[in-house]
């Protein structure tokens, strides 16, 4: 028997190879790695995340010759004849790649006709397996979060004193909230210049005549392992002790507050969640950070980072197409072109999507995603948008935080409420209000904010649904309270916009 392995551009884990071929040796076990062109153009993906991953891939690739590997790197047009024709070059019996993480693409290799058999190594990337994940929501009534996240705590002896967690508390969420209100100075990030691989992929993707996304250059990125180790030190070193205490803050220029940017890395692969998880927790002996900070990070990636790819196993097929409140409208012209919108929240968080490909989760959630939502957008329009427009985007993890959380289009599967809200919460939460053309105080007339217009809109739009929702009591009845004239100017203001745009 002849082993040949696939390593996929989102599977760049160090100990893959030799996970793959337990018993193979470097020298007689033919590697591949391939460069899709007709898979990039499923969707006009930002052009920086085109760049990481090729990097990441012919880094990884060049490391794994190093080491005596017998490596091939294609650039193809498809997976296909790529796959056959190394195959059969190299008298392959068996092909083994770690099972994908996303569905799709799970589902496009099963339906090729290979030359040899096939065989799906289970993936390691994530400290529950999907049977383990399984079987714990078969054990309680429901999904929540909260529970999942003690469990991991405890399953992984995180931030614990034997039973009980470290500081009497499971959940310091109340300390991270805090709104950037005095002059905040969070710290630079660590960036990287490119080296010759990838200022080759730099001009290979500006070559390629395909429908892209956001801009180029400049490309900061990691793009190997060491560097993605660098940026989680740096980190650690400079961020974490505020982190927690400004998680939720934006502010005007300030891309990446005290957040970590190590999603990108993460997800590749170049760097593992427990890996990750325990350099934080020893972080926090060794200085005596904050545990709001602490926990906080720790919630992201044991809580929700599994979490969300737990659920997205879980679910059918179909919970993509998901769309509890019928939303049908397009997706804003702006949301590919930030010059076009004069709302300043939208505008500052898009044209730093155009520029790095990286926004942090309350510019997701309450900006993006919240607007989409508000409007009634399709929340396959705007997943699709995310999934083109994010450094970090993939299936896994777009489906559950795009349609489950942030468009509540499953219908709480995921999350107790919509994650909606008017200007209040923006102009609370970050400058942007400050130098807008629009007022956060007004629901109506010339200056109005959309965000509030749409925001009574779509509570009066779905007040039936949202009754359901024990959560969203308090709300309805604000809206209740609402002069019925001023709800039909709101209801036809919003319109208005929605026609315009
Ligand atoms: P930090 O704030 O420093 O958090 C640390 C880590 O926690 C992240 O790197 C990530 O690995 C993990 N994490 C935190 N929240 C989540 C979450 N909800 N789901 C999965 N992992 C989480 N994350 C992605 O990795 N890719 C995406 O495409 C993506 N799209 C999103 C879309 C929407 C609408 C929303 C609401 C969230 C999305 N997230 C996504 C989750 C989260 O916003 C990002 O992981 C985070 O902003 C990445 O930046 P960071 O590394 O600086 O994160
Ligand atoms: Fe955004 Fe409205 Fe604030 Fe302008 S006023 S920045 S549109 S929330």
């Amino acid at each position: 028997m002849i082993i040949g392995i696939w390593i996929l551009g989102n599977q760049l884990h160090s100990e893959q190879a030799a996970l793959l071929s337990r018993k193979n040796n470097k020298q007689e076990t033919p590697v591949i790695f391939i460069e899709s062109h007709h898979y990039i153009q499923k969707k006009p993906y930002h052009q920086q995340k085109l760049v990481l991953v090729f990097s990441a891939m012919r880094h990884f690739a060049e490391e794994l010759s190093a080491q005596g590997w017998q490596v091939t790197y294609k650039i193809a047009q498809d997976f296909k004849p790529s796959l056959n024709d190394w195959i059969n070059r190299n008298q392959i019996t068996e092909l083994r790649l770690v099972t994908p993480y996303d569905r799709p693409f799970l589902n496009l290799i099963n339906s090729f006709k290979l030359d040899c058999k096939i065989k799906f190594i289970p993936n390691n990337h994530f400290l529950w397996s999907q049977e383990e994940f399984k079987q714990w929501n078969d054990s309680r009534k429901r999904l929540l979060l909260e529970d999942f996240y003690r469990e991991g705590r405890k399953r992984f002896n995180v931030l614990m004193e034997e039973d009980q967690p470290i500081g009497k508390k499971w959940n310091f969420d109340k300390q991270n909230r805090k709104p950037p209100k005095q002059n905040l100075n969070p710290p630079t990030p660590l960036w990287f210049e490119p080296d010759d691989i990838t200022q080759q992929v730099i001009d290979d993707v500006k070559s390629y005549k395909i429908k892209t996304y956001g801009k180029i250059e400049p490309f900061k990125w990691g793009v190997t392992r060491s560097q993605a180790l660098q940026v989680l030190d740096h980190f650690l070193e400079n961020n974490l002790n505020n982190f927690g205490t400004y998680q939720d803050a934006m502010i005007t220029g300030e891309y990446t507050m005290w957040h970590s940017l190590i999603s990108p890395y993460i997800n590749l692969g170049l760097l593992r969640p427990l890996e990750v998880i325990q350099k934080i927790e020893k972080a926090y002996h060794d200085f005596n950070y904050p545990l709001n900070s602490v926990e906080g990070l720790i919630r992201q990636i044991l809580g929700w980072r599994e979490y969300m790819y737990g659920i997205y196993q879980l679910m059918d097929d179909d919970y993509r197409d998901k769309n509890w409140f019928d939303h049908q409208e397009k997706l804003p012209e702006f949301y590919w072109d930030s010059s076009q919108t004069d709302m300043n929240c939208l505008k500052q968080v898009l044209q730093q999507v155009e520029e790095t490909g990286y926004g942090h989760h309350i510019q997701r959630l309450m900006v993006l995603s919240n607007f989409a939502l508000i409007v009634g957008v399709s929340p396959q329009a705007i997943n699709d948008w995310f999934h083109s427009a994010f450094i970090d985007g993939y299936d896994w993890v777009m489906v559950p935080n795009v349609i489950g959380m942030g468009q509540f289009a499953d219908g709480g599967i995921l999350a107790s409420k919509p994650y909606a809200a008017s200007a209040n919460y923006i102009n609370k939460m970050s400058d942007y209000c400050k130098n807008c053309v629009y007022k956060q105080t007004k629901r109506t007339g010339e200056k109005a904010c959309p965000f509030n217009f749409f925001y009574w809109d779509f509570l009066s739009r779905h007040q039936d649904k949202l009754k359901s929702l024990g959560r969203m009591n308090l709300i309805l009845a604000n809206l209740k309270k609402m002069d019925s004239e001023e709800l039909e100017i709101i209801q036809s203001q919003a319109q208005q916009w929605r026609e315009k745009h």
